[in-house]
C-alpha cells in the first residue's frame, strides 16, 4: 500500500518504521527541516551534542521508546540524577522514600500520610477505577491539607493553570507508578536519534519530505488526497512534481485542532467532540550559563510556589555532561501555559525581566554567567486530561475512510511521551497492516 504519514515526530517515524518493515510504500511529509516535532533538537557548533528545544528525558521503564532504540543499536545512557522541589524559598531533595519521610516542611503525621499515599499509588496497579474521581479532592482526602497545600497544589496549579481542579486522579496515578529514580537519554541528543530513525527508515525505502507542510487532506472511498506546500523556500520534492498526490491510506499525527484544520470533510460533530478536548502550549526558555545555576547538584526543581512565574527549572547539564556542551551549564525556565498567555507573545528579554527576581532568590549572581538565551513555543504539548477521559479518547479511525489521526491527545491512561508517541506509532501501524 501507498501511505501517507504527516508528521515527523517521534509517532509518525514510529509508524513509518512499522509499515516499512512490512514492505508498505511510505510517504513521511513534515513542515520543520527535521524530524523529532517536540522533542527536535537544536545544534550550536560549539558544541558536540544537540539539545532539545524543550527538556526531555526517559524513565528507565519507557519500554516502546527504549527497544526501539536497541532495534536500531542506537546507545543509551542511564543516570540517576536529583530531583527536588522548591518550598518556602529553599529547595529540598524529593525523590525517595527516605526523602519523603525526612522532609523537614512536614510534621511526622503528615510525612507519613504523604509515604501512604504515594506508596498506594505506586503499588496500586488498576487506574480504571481512579479516572472518576479528581485529583486536588483525592489527595486533600487522603494526605491532608498541609502536605497538599504545601507541595501539590503548587505544583498542580503551576502546570495546569484554571484547568487544576478538573484533572483526574488516573493523570496523577500514572505520572507517580511511571517515575522511577533512574533516567535514560538518547547519546548525543533526541534530534540524533529522531535523525537516525530516519535514517534506518530511508535504508527501508522510506522517503522523507521536510519542509514541506501538508495543506490539505481530502479523503474518498478508495484513496485520499494530500496536498502540501514546501515551506522556507526550500524544495522538498522534485521539481515538477504535482502539489496534490494520492495514497491509499494517510496517518495524521498532528494535534486534533490542526487536524480538523487541514481536513474539511470531517463532520461537525467529530470535529466538535475533538475540540472538546483540551490542552496547554509549553514555553521554554533556556539560558546557557559559565556557571552551574543549581549548586546543589539538582537536574530537575519543581517549584511549590504559586507566585512564581516559573513551573520547573530543569538543568541538563546537572544530568547530561557539560562536556558535551563545551562546558557550558544548560537550565531550562518551563511553563505550560494557554496559547494565548501574555507569557507567549514576549520574547526572551521580556520573559527574562520576570522571571529576573525569582532567579535571583536561587542564585543571586546568574546573571553575569548568561552566553545566550533562546526561547521556545509550542503551542499545543500538554494534553488536559479530566475525569473519565477514556470515554472521550478519539479511536485512530476518523469518520473518513482510509484518514487515521494517531495523536499526543490519545495517549492514556499514561502522560504524554516519546515512549508513547513510539506506542501509538506501532499501534496504528498495527491496525493498518491487520486491514489490508
Ligand atoms: C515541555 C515538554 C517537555 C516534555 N518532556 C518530555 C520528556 O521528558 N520525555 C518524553 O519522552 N517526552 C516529553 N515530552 C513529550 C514528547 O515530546 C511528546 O509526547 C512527543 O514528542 C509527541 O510526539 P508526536 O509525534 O505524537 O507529536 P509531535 O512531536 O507534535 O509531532 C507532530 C509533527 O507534525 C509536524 N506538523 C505539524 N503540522 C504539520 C503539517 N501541516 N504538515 C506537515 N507536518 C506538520 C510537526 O512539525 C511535528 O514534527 C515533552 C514535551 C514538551 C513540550
Amino acid at each position: 500500500m501507498k501511505i501517507a504519514i504527516v508528521g515527523a515526530g517521534f509517532t509518525g517515524l514510529s509508524a513509518s518504521f512499522e509499515l516499512l518493515k512490512k514492505g508498505h510504500e511510505v510517504f513521511i511529509f513534515e513542515k520543520d527541516s527535521g524530524p523529532g516535532g517536540l522533542a527536535v533538537g537544536f545544534r550550536i557548533k560549539e558544541w558536540g551534542w544537540s539539545l532539545e528545544k524543550h527538556y526531555h528525558h526517559w524513565f528507565s521503564n519507557d519500554y516502546e521508546v527504549v527497544n526501539l532504540a536497541r532495534e536500531i543499536n542506537y546507545k543509551i545512557l542511564k543516570k540517576r540524577p536529583k530531583t527536588s522541589v522548591y518550598v518556602d524559598n529553599k529547595i529540598y531533595q524529593l525523590d525517595s522514600p527516605i526523602n519523603v519521610l525526612t522532609f523537614p516542611k512536614l510534621s511526622f503525621v503528615d510525612r507519613i500520610k504523604m509515604a501512604g499515599t504515594i506508596g498506594f499509588l505506586r503499588i496500586n496497579p488498576f487506574w480504571k477505577p481512579l479516572e472518576k474521581i479528581k485529583t486536588d479532592e483525592f489527595l486533600l482526602t487522603t494526605m491532608g491539607k498541609n502536605a497538599y497545600k504545601k507541595i501539590w497544589e503548587p505544583q498542580l496549579k503551576n502546570k495546569f493553570g484554571d484547568f487544576a481542579k478538573d484533572i483526574s486522579l488516573a493523570w496523577f496515578w500514572a505520572r507517580i507508578k511511571k517515575r522511577t529514580p533512574n533516567l535514560m537519554y538518547p547519546y548525543g541528543g533526541f534530534l540524533s536519534f529522531a535523525e537516525s530513525l530516519v535514517k534506518e527508515c530511508k535504508k527501508k525505502g522510506g522517503k522523507f519530505f521536510f519542509n514541506t507542510k501538508v495543506e490539505e487532506i481530502r479523503g474518498g472511498d478508495k484513496s485520499v488526497k494530500i496536498k502540501y506546500k514546501m515551506v522556507n523556500g526550500k524544495p522538498a520534492l522534485p521539481a515538477g512534481r504535482s502539489s496534490m498526490i494520492n495514497f491509499d491510506k494517510v496517518i495524521v499525527t498532528l494535534p486534533s485542532f490542526s487536524f480538523i484544520k487541514i481536513t474539511p470533510d470531517l463532520p461537525k460533530e467529530y470535529k466538535d467532540k475533538l475540540l472538546s478536548l483540551k490542552g496547554l502550549g509549553a514555553i521554554n526558555l533556556v539560558l546557557r550559563l559559565k556557571n552551574q545555576f543549581l549548586k546543589d547538584g539538582t537536574y530537575w526543581l519543581s517549584i511549590c510556589d504559586q507566585e512564581s512565574p516559573i513551573t520547573a527549572i530543569v538543568e541538563h547539564t546537572n544530568f547530561m555532561d557539560k562536556k558535551n556542551y563545551n562546558n557550558e551549564h544548560i537550565i531550562y525556565l518551563g511553563n505550560y501555559l494557554p496559547f494565548d498567555h501574555t507569557y507567549m507573545k514576549m520574547d526572551k528579554d521580556e520573559l527574562l525581566k520576570i522571571y529576573d527576581p525569582f532567579l535571583k532568590k536561587i542564585n543571586p549572581n546568574y546573571q553575569l554567567s548568561i552566553i545566550n538565551s533562546q526561547l521556545f513555543k509550542v503551542p499545543f504539548a500538554q494534553p488536559i486530561i479530566p475525569v473519565n477521559y477514556s470515554r472521550i479518547v478519539p479511536p485512530f479511525e476518523t469518520p473518513l475512510k482510509n484518514i487515521y489521526l494517531a495523536n499526543i491527545q490519545q495517549v492514556y491512561p499514561w502522560d504524554r511521551g516519546t515512549n508513547y508517541a513510539v506506542e501509538l506509532g506501532q499501534k496504528v501501524a498495527e491496525l493498518i497492516i491487520k486491514e489490508s
